[in-house]
C-alpha cells in the first residue's frame, strides 16, 4: 500500500465499496437509537432542552436569557431554586439538564474591547467561538488555537476546558485571564490571578459549578493565516515517526480509521501573505460512505478487515487536501453528522501505546465501529480542573453515530484509558465518579472548597454535576 491516500480518493473507493452494501441482502441495518431522552413536547407544559447530539435532555421549569448584566444579577438574587447555565448545549455528558431554571447567555454576545498591548479582548460570555474569530479579526486579533468545530459559547467552551491540538498550545481555560461571575447568591465578582486567585483558577475549568460568567477576558495573538494539508497516511507509519510530527507542525492531529491501517492526518501551519486562500469544500457526510463501505465488506466473516481495508486504500496518489486562509476559518470544520463521543487526555508520552491498545481492541474483540478515532496533542497548564493540569497531554476520542448503541464500544475501550492514567474531558462520555476524579487532580480539594464558598445551599448542582464532585 501507497503511504499517501487522497481524500476525494479514498471517499470514492468507499462509495463503491459503500454502494455493494445497498444491493439487497448485502447491508447489515444499524442498531438504532437506544436511549429514550424521557422528555417529549407536550402542548402548554415548558419547552423541552436538548443536547446537539440528542442523548441529554430536561424539561426545566424555566428558561430564561437575560439580556444585560444587571438582569443576569437580578434573576440571581430574586430566585432562589435551582438553576444551571447553558451555552451551545454541545457537550455529550450531562452537565447542563435541570428541572428548575436554565439559563443561556446567548444574548450577552461580542466583543466588548480589546487591548493590543497586553494582547487580550472581554468578551461576552455567550459569544460564539464563530462569532469571535471575525470579531477579533476585525480588531486584528485571534485565539493562538480553537477546538475542531466553533459552535460553542466562550463561556461553555471554557467551563470544560475545550482544546484543540498543538503541542505548543493549552486548552481555551489556559487562555483566560479574568473572568466576571454572578454568583449563585447573585454578587458580580471579577477574578483574576491577582483579584480573587482561588476562584479565578476553580472557574477558569469550572463546570458551570460556581455561578454564571458574564464576561471573559481572554488572551489573544496578532490575527495569522493558517495552511492545513490533510491526507490519508499509515498510521503505523505516522507512530513511528510522532516525535517529529509534533515537533515539525504548529497543529498536528490524526484521524485513523478502526479496522484499518488507514488515517487522516492533518498538519497545520502557519501561512505568509503569498499563500493562496483555499478553502477546498468539505464533505461531513462522508463518514456515511464509510459505514456503508464497513458494513458490505467490514463484517464479512474471516476477511472482512482484510477486505474493508483493502477498499479503502484503493486509488491512492498522495495528493494532499490543502485550506488555508484566516486562522479561525481553517482551525475548524463542519460536523453536521451526530455522534457521541468519549475522550480521555493521557500523559502525551503514553499517546502512541495507548492508541495502538485501543486499535489492536477493537480487532481483536471485533468491535463492528467505523468512526474514526481522533488523536491530538495539547500543553500542559496550571488550571485546577484542566484535563492537561500540570502534564502535557495527548487526547484520544472514540466517536459512535448517534442511531447505534456506543455503550458496549465505550465499556470495552474505557479501561485502556484508565490503564494510561487517563483524564476525562468533562463535555464528553465517561463513566467516572469522585471517588476515582479526585485522585486524578491534585487541586480537587481546593475547587471543592471554593464550590462550598460561592454555593453553600448547592443550587448550581444537578444530579451529574453531584455524582462527580461528590456533593
Ligand atoms: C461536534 C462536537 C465537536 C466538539 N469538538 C471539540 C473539540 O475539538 N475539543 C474539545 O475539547 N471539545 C470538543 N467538543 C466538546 C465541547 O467543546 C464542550 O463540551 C463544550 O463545553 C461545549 O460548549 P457549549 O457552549 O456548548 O456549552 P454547554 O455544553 O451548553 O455547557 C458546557 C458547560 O458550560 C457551562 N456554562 C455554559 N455557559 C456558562 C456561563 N455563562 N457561565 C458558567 N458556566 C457556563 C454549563 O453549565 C456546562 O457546565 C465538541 C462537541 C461536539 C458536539
Amino acid at each position: 500500500m501507497k503511504n499517501d491516500l487522497n481524500r476525494r480518493d479514498l471517499l470514492k473507493a468507499a462509495f463503491v465499496a459503500g454502494s455493494i452494501g445497498l444491493l439487497p441482502g448485502c447491508r447489515q441495518e444499524t442498531t438504532g437509537p437506544t436511549q429514550s431522552l424521557g422528555v417529549d413536547y407536550v402542548e402548554g407544559e415548558p419547552l423541552p432542552w436538548i443536547n446537539w447530539s440528542s442523548n441529554q435532555a430536561c424539561r426545566p421549569a424555566e428558561r430564561l436569557a437575560p439580556a444585560t448584566e444587571e438582569s443576569l444579577v437580578e434573576l440571581l438574587t430574586q430566585t432562589s431554586g435551582s438553576i444551571r447555565p447553558v451555552g451551545s448545549g454541545h457537550s455529550f455528558s450531562a452537565l447542563v439538564p435541570t428541572d428548575g431554571s436554565l439559563v443561556a447567555t446567548d444574548l450577552l454576545s461580542g466583543v466588548i474591547s480589546t487591548d493590543d498591548e497586553r494582547q487580550q479582548a472581554e468578551v461576552w460570555s455567550g459569544t460564539r467561538l464563530h462569532q469571535l474569530g471575525p470579531a477579533l479579526e476585525a480588531h486584528g486579533q485571534a485565539l493562538t488555537n480553537l477546538p475542531d468545530i466553533d459552535y460553542q459559547t466562550i463561556a461553555g467552551a471554557t467551563a470544560t476546558s475545550t482544546h484543540g491540538t498543538g503541542v505548543s498550545m493549552g486548552s481555551l481555560s489556559s487562555l483566560v485571564s479574568g473572568m466576571t461571575l454572578v454568583t449563585p447568591k447573585g454578587e458580580l465578582v471579577q477574578c483574576s490571578r491577582e483579584n480573587e486567585p482561588d476562584l479565578f483558577r476553580a472557574a477558569q475549568c469550572g463546570l458551570g459549578a460556581l455561578g454564571v460568567a458574564s464576561r471573559v477576558v481572554i488572551d489573544t495573538v496578532p490575527k495569522f493565516d493558517l495552511v492545513e494539508h490533510s491526507s490519508f497516511e499509515n498510521v503505523f507509519d505516522i507512530l513511528e515517526d510522532i516525535e517529529a510530527e509534533k515537533a515539525n507542525n504548529r497543529h498536528f492531529e490524526f484521524l485513523v480509521f478502526p479496522h484499518t491501517s488507514i488515517a487522516l492526518v492533518i498538519r497545520t501551519n502557519e501561512a505568509d501573505e503569498s499563500t493562496p486562500r483555499v478553502l477546498t469544500p468539505e464533505d461531513p457526510t462522508a463518514v456515511y460512505q464509510i459505514r456503508d463501505a464497513y458494513q458490505s465488506l467490514g463484517t464479512v466473516p474471516v476477511v472482512g478487515d482484510y477486505l474493508y481495508d483493502f477498499a479503502l486504500s484503493q486509488g491512492l496518489d498522495g495528493e494532499a487536501q490543502v485550506r488555508s486562509g484566516a486562522s479561525h476559518v481553517v482551525l475548524t470544520h463542519d460536523r453536521v453528522v451526530r455522534f457521541r463521543e468519549m475522550e480521555y487526555t493521557v500523559p502525551a508520552e503514553v499517546g502512541p501505546d495507548c492508541v495502538q491498545e485501543i486499535l489492536d481492541t477493537i480487532k481483536s474483540k471485533n468491535i463492528p465501529v467505523v468512526f474514526p478515532i481522533e488523536y491530538r496533542y495539547v500543553q500542559a497548564d496550571d488550571v485546577w480542573m484542566s484535563m492537561f493540569y500540570e502534564q502535557d497531554g495527548c487526547s484520544i476520542s472514540v466517536h459512535q453515530f448517534a442511531d447505534e448503541d456506543h455503550r458496549a464500544y465505550f465499556a470495552e475501550i474505557e479501561p485502556i484509558f484508565w490503564k494510561y492514567g487517563g483524564r476525562p474531558h468533562w463535555g464528553k462520555l465517561h463513566t467516572l465518579d469522585h471517588s476515582e476524579l479526585s485522585k486524578l487532580y491534585p487541586h480537587w480539594k481546593d475547587f471543592l472548597a471554593v464550590r462550598e464558598a460561592v454555593d453553600p445551599t448547592g443550587r448550581m448542582l444537578n444530579t451529574h454535576l453531584k455524582q462527580l464532585l461528590g456533593v
